[in-house]
């Protein structure tokens, strides 16, 4: 302990999540000897009126403190005996904070999960888990109909093949104890000790392709690389995963796997817990609170050797890190969209490189920023051109739509394939990227249309609710029969949603069973499940639904695939669209179909002959992204220069393009003629949530002066008097303009 008349000599800089970017000095806590204090550790400090948690930065001497000590304050409480991020991750966060121009602290808050960002403790909770016994596994659910709640709890753990939390089963607490009595389930002991019970995986015979993948992978372990394994789906990616993490696991390194969607987790957890023996963490937002911290301290204690997650699991500490995966690595969710908007790819491959380990990238359809990385020589390529399992590539159909008759998007000769298929029966997967009934309602009389009274945006229809809601602010109202603008015209719903398409699916074909997978249908826990059940046990006949559907999920019998409307992507304004529609296309193409039923896929189109459309369907995604990306060269576009999005809202109309001009007044003479301002130029959306919108963009080939530039200026900005009116936030590497 400190003594009081010996007042000690050093100070803490700490990082606090607060919008400013800098540290904060504090003396340590009253009882406490600085010279325990290590930086890493979470302290409490009193910050304004409130307390906040901050970690640790630094220890310096007092003599070096640039404010005088005598005006600090004493910081309350040190929350951690051991640092909780390492050296490694200090870095990592300090990077982040330097290339994405955004506040330390909040970077860091970032790195932890929410229990420890309010301040709990960094304990291990026990929570009691329930596993299926042998004779668990054995029965089947329907021997259990005469006991109905007991016959779902077993069909919930059939489908969770890890264990479930007890806080998970509290609504089946009765069935619970029904099934531990009858030894169909016992309380789940996870393994202690990961090294001793490991067991060497049942791997499957890699075919050629897949074992010079497995070996150039593991060759690098323990070495900075980033290889790009480009296969369809199905070709057998995961399969090279797991056996390039059998080694890993071999060797004592912890492995972590990032994947795009939370509902893509469940799948892949499943195959790795039928594969390896060892303890296996998931970090996603569906865990509460609890459960995502015993991951992430799992993880940072060296417990768990493989940790599954989404973009959010990035930043978890690994004492003992040998490999990172990026699934889908193409996929747009793994940039975050607000506030920290950071790429978890670009950082993964930077947390790879201060780690001196190798990062694996994994798509059918890459993006064209890692594809110019493997042109550069920077990435190594490594190709699964086979269908490893039993799938085999779909065939291609542009469905002139031009003049044809149309039922709710529908095309007769379409209608005419759907018949054809369903009679084989077989199923049939429709895809429309628009949910609710119908994008906009519009009064045939004077021309009203349902705008939202916040946003540039149509209220979009939503028939069964009977709603208007607006899908960027979530502005809603109920649907309304009489024009509020004449009071007389009829009311009639324009253009297409999935919904919509619903409904006349339902009357064209009314003895099949259809099955809609949107946000909306699949809101209810669980809902998403039943509906992948009802498909792939066979009793779904069309599947029809939004994104969704192109992530992922493998449904062998499908056989016709159609993507209704492709034209909206041919011709949008933001030039990542066209890379953006061929990676839909053909990960769309790539749910359906198996060797004995080959997938049709039909693309209705008003513009058959797009030339976008005809490389992409002719010669495959290798060739489209070689055209794309010359054009991306040609153009001076990313991923051959860099950008960096300036977005600036405000209430009122004109602050911010005010603000933006005084941006661009300031500019110059910082910037020595190698970047170029775009703008300003109002957003794409200038109204949203009734707030008005506008941005800068800079761009240069060289990343390095960008950045110098965005150093200079930032500080600037905020000493603007026109910044006063706006709230802006900055954007490196965008990836929608
Ligand atoms: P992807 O991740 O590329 O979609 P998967 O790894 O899931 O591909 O493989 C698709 C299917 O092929 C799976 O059922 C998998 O078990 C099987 N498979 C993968 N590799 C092999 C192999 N070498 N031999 C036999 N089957 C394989
Ligand atoms: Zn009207
Ligand atoms: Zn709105």
């Amino acid at each position: 302990m400190a003594n009081r008349d010996n007042p000690p000599n050093q100070i803490l800089q700490i990082a606090i999540p607060v919008p400013l970017d800098r540290l904060f000095d504090y003396w340590p806590p009253r009882q406490y000897a600085s010279s325990t204090i290590a930086p890493g550790v979470r302290v409490s400090v009193p910050f304004g009126k409130a307390t906040k948690t901050g970690v640790v930065w630094r220890v310096i001497e007092s003599k070096d403190c640039k404010v005088d000590p005598k005006r600090l304050k004493h910081a309350e409480e040190i929350l951690d005996a051991e640092p909780l991020l390492f050296f490694h991750d200090l870095r990592l966060l300090e990077w982040a904070s330097r290339y994405y121009h955004h506040p330390l602290g909040e970077v860091i808050a970032t790195a932890f999960p929410v229990a420890l960002r309010q301040g709990k403790p960094a304990i291990l909770q026990h929570e009691s888990s329930y596993a299926l016994t042998e004779s668990g596994r054995q029965i089947e659910p329907e021997q259990l109909k005469r006991a109905p709640k007991q016959q779902a709890l077993l069909t919930l753990f059939r489908e969770h093949p890890s264990a479930i939390a007890s806080s998970a089963l509290a609504p089946h607490k009765t069935a619970l104890k029904a099934l531990l009595e009858k030894g169909l389930v016992q309380e789940h002991i996870e393994p202690a000790r990961p090294a001793d019970i490991f067991e060497k995986p049942k791997a499957l015979l890699a075919n050629p392709e897949q074992r010079q993948a497995i070996e150039a992978v593991v060759a690098g372990l323990g070495r900075f690389s980033v290889s790009l394994l480009q296969g369809v789906t199905g070709s057998g990616k995961t399969e090279v995963y797991m056996q390039i993490i059998a080694e890993a696991l071999q060797q004592g390194l912890q492995v972590l796997v990032l994947l795009p969607e939370i509902t893509l987790t469940p799948q892949l957890e499943q195959r790795f817990r039928q594969r390896f023996k060892v303890p296996i963490v998931c970090f996603h937002s569906k865990l509460n609170d609890s459960q995502r911290l015993n991951a992430w301290l799992h993880m940072q204690q060296g417990r768990a050797p493989i940790m599954l997650g989404t973009r959010s699991a990035l930043f978890t500490p690994l004492p003992r890190a040998g490999l990172i995966i990026l699934d889908e690595e193409h996929d747009s969710s793994f940039k975050q969209q607000e506030g920290f908007r950071f790429s978890a790819r670009d950082v993964a491959i930077a947390r790879a490189k201060m780690l001196n380990i190798p990062v694996l990238l994994g798509s059918a359809t890459p993006s064209l920023e890692s594809l110019f990385n493997v042109q550069r020589n920077r990435y190594r390529l490594l190709e699964l051109s086979a269908r490893a399992g039993n799938a085999v590539e779909p065939e291609f159909q542009v469905l002139d739509i031009r003049n044809k008759a149309m039922q709710a998007g529908l095309s007769e000769p379409l209608i005419t394939l759907m018949h054809n298929t369903l009679e084989k029966g077989q199923q049939v997967l429709l895809f429309l990227n628009r949910r609710g009934f119908a994008p906009v309602l519009i009064c045939h009389g004077c021309g009203w249309v349902s705008r939202c009274i916040r946003c540039d945006a149509n209220m979009v229809i939503h028939a069964g609710e009977r709603r208007l809601r607006c899908h960027h602010c979530g502005f809603e109202q109920s649907l309304i029969n009489r024009c509020p603008a004449c009071g007389t015209g009829e009311l009639q719903p324009l253009g297409m949603g999935t919904e919509r398409i619903e409904q006349t699916l339902t009357d064209l074909f009314p003895n099949k069973l259809i099955v809609r997978l949107d946000r909306d249908t699949t809101q209810r826990k669980g809902s998403l499940e039943g509906y992948l059940r009802q498909i792939h046990s066979g009793h779904a006949d069309i599947i029809l639904g939004t994104q969704m559907l192109a992530k992922g999920h493998h449904f062998p019998d499908v056989t016709l695939v159609a993507i209704l409307d492709i034209d909206s992507g041919l011709f949008s304004v933001d030039f990542h669209a066209a890379e953006k529609l061929a990676q839909m296309i053909v990960q769309v193409a790539g749910r359906a179909g198996r060797a004995d039923k080959r997938g049709h896929v039909v693309l209705q189109t008003r513009q058959p002959h797009h030339p976008m459309l005809t490389i992409l369907l002719s010669q495959g995604y290798q060739a489209f992204a070689q055209v794309a990306l010359q054009e991306r060269k040609q153009a001076g576009l990313p991923p051959c220069a860099y950008q960096a999005l300036l977005r600036v809202h405000a209430n009122n109309a004109l602050a911010p393009q005010q603000f933006l001009q005084a941006v661009c007044q300031l500019l110059p003479p910082l910037n020595a003629g190698r970047i170029q301002v775009l703008g300003p130029v109002p957003a794409p959306m200038a109204r949203r949530a009734g707030q008005f919108r506008f941005q800068l963009l800079l761009q240069s080939p060289q990343r390095k002066a960008l950045h110098q530039l965005l150093d200079a200026a930032l500080p600037l900005l905020a000493e603007l008097k026109e910044a006063k009116k706006v709230r802006w936030s900055l954007d490196v590497d965008p990836i929608d303009l």
